[in-house]
């Protein structure tokens, strides 16, 4: 969530217009004032200071099911599910009871767990390349350590990432979108130094031929490509047919490893992540978001010999305080398994379709340039006639559209990411009527973004 595509639209605010007749935020604007003094922007994660959308973030107060509320007790039909995670809905019985019934065991060890045992074993069942697994608390952790990794067994040290594509904050990954074909690295925050990223290549998403520009200039010493097989963190973009078939072969040709980020896409698109949708294996997969079901839990895994090289098998180090948590992997396999049981993805499927659409039967009504995407649990849409292939194409999409349409879905009680290169997130617990409101407040929105030129 909150890749730097929120530093653009920061920096040029000019066609918001926070609506007079929005929700009554009084006690979230004076939590919000406080929360300016304490914290940076007020917020833990930048995206959530409402920075490309204007106005003032809810502070919530709760959750139940597709709903949240905030501290002004306005109820909101949510669609960012704590940005992934919250693919059962919010507050679920059954993790909720999962996690009271592991706090009331002890909510931390630093030792081995069973729980730890069963949801590696059934990742390892749901995902065919994967053999073995290890816990982490973010995903940003596991796509730093899936990189340590792959240095660590090819004893090279470039890698290369698409731009657009968001895979944690760690420093290596923290570069800017570059420009042209597969330019070395600039880097996308003051703090990391050029010298940390000038091994980070960049290609444009769903561009095989800057890729294999890239191949040719840099193959025999790329570590690792690292992809989100489905972009999720520069608004949804789905890869062109072939693209990561061919990630696959230029990988195997030159002796690189190739990571599948689904962090986002993990037992969101697909039971097993997108890579069982494409029918691409990767050698190293990281996962978060879903398999935590709402606590901090990520992983990152792989086959057998090349997670063998991780300590304390391997020479390669990494280690956490509180990884494999005991709370976050009860939540976790209790998401898994539900997720698991059958008609699960065909449910959360239909549902998603139908929002999309709905939402582009709606746009085309109001006479709007408008494009959108779903697979699985995940969607998005730009305003742009389409196709967005990549980061360049996205960041054509009309800004001041987006920012009346969300200000006005928010109005009438429907939350959506308030950035434009944000995926949404639909859960098990969005019912048809939801969808029906959601598109009904559409109507009205489109018709407002219309009015913005
Ligand atoms: C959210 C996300 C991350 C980072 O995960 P955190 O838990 O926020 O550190 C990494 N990669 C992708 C694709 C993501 O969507």
């Amino acid at each position: 969530m909150g890749g730097l595509a929120w530093l653009g639209s920061a920096a040029k605010k000019s066609a918001m217009a926070p609506p007079s007749s929005g929700p009554d935020l009084t006690r979230s604007k004076a939590l919000f004032r406080k929360a300016k003094r304490l914290i940076p922007g007020g917020v833990n994660s930048p995206v959530r200071a409402f920075g490309s959308v204007g106005g003032t973030p809810p502070f919530i107060a709760s959750g139940k099911g597709a709903h949240i509320t905030d501290v002004d007790g306005n109820r909101y039909l949510d669609y960012v599910g704590s940005w992934g995670p919250l693919v059962l809905g919010h507050a679920d019985p059954g993790v909720l009871r999962a996690v009271k019934k592991a706090a009331s065991a002890g909510t931390s060890f630093g030792a081995p767990t069973e729980a730890e045992v069963e949801i590696a074993e059934l990742l390892c069942k749901a995902v065919p390349s994967l053999q073995q697994v290890r816990f982490v608390s973010s995903g940003t952790e596991a796509t730093m350590s899936a990189i340590r990794l792959a240095r660590g067994a090819t004893g090279r040290k470039k890698i290369l990432k698409f731009a657009g594509c968001y895979h944690g904050h760690s420093d290596a990954l923290l570069v800017g979108a570059g420009s042209g074909v597969a330019t070395l690295g600039i880097p996308g925050s003051p703090g990391v130094p050029e010298e940390f990223v000038k091994l980070t290549i960049q290609a444009p998403f769903n561009d095989l031929s800057a890729v294999a520009a890239a191949f040719k200039h840099h193959g025999e010493e790329l570590a690792c490509v690292l992809v989100e097989p489905i972009a999720g963190n520069m608004g949804m973009v789905a890869p062109t047919p072939g693209f990561l078939q061919c990630l696959r072969e230029l990988c195997d040709r030159h002796g690189a490893l190739l990571i599948f980020d689904e962090v986002m896409t993990g037992f969101r698109v697909a039971w097993g992540g997108a890579q069982c949708l494409y029918k691409v294996k990767p050698d190293l997969t990281t996962f978060g978001k879903v398999i935590g079901g709402g606590l901090p839990a990520a992983a990152y895994g792989g086959r057998r010999e090349l997670m063998a090289e991780i300590a304390p098998v391997g020479p390669v180090y990494q280690a956490g305080t509180l990884s494999g948590n005991p709370l976050a992997m009860a939540a976790g396999l209790e998401t898994l398994r539900r997720m698991a049981e059958p008609g699960t993805y065909e449910a959360l499927g239909e549902k998603t379709r139908v929002l999309s659409e709905g939402l582009a039967a709606r746009a085309e009504a109001a006479d709007l340039e408008f494009t959108t995407t779903a697979i699985g649990g995940m969607f998005g849409f730009f305003f742009h006639p389409g196709p967005v292939r990549n980061f360049e194409d996205a960041k054509k999409a009309h800004e001041g559209r987006f920012q009346r349409f969300f200000q006005t879905m928010l109005a009438q009680g429907v939350y959506l990411a308030p950035s434009p290169y944000e995926a949404g997130f639909v859960s098990l617990s969005h019912r048809a009527r939801d969808l029906k409101k959601t598109l009904q407040s559409a109507g009205i929105a489109f018709e407002q973004a219309a009015r913005v030129r």
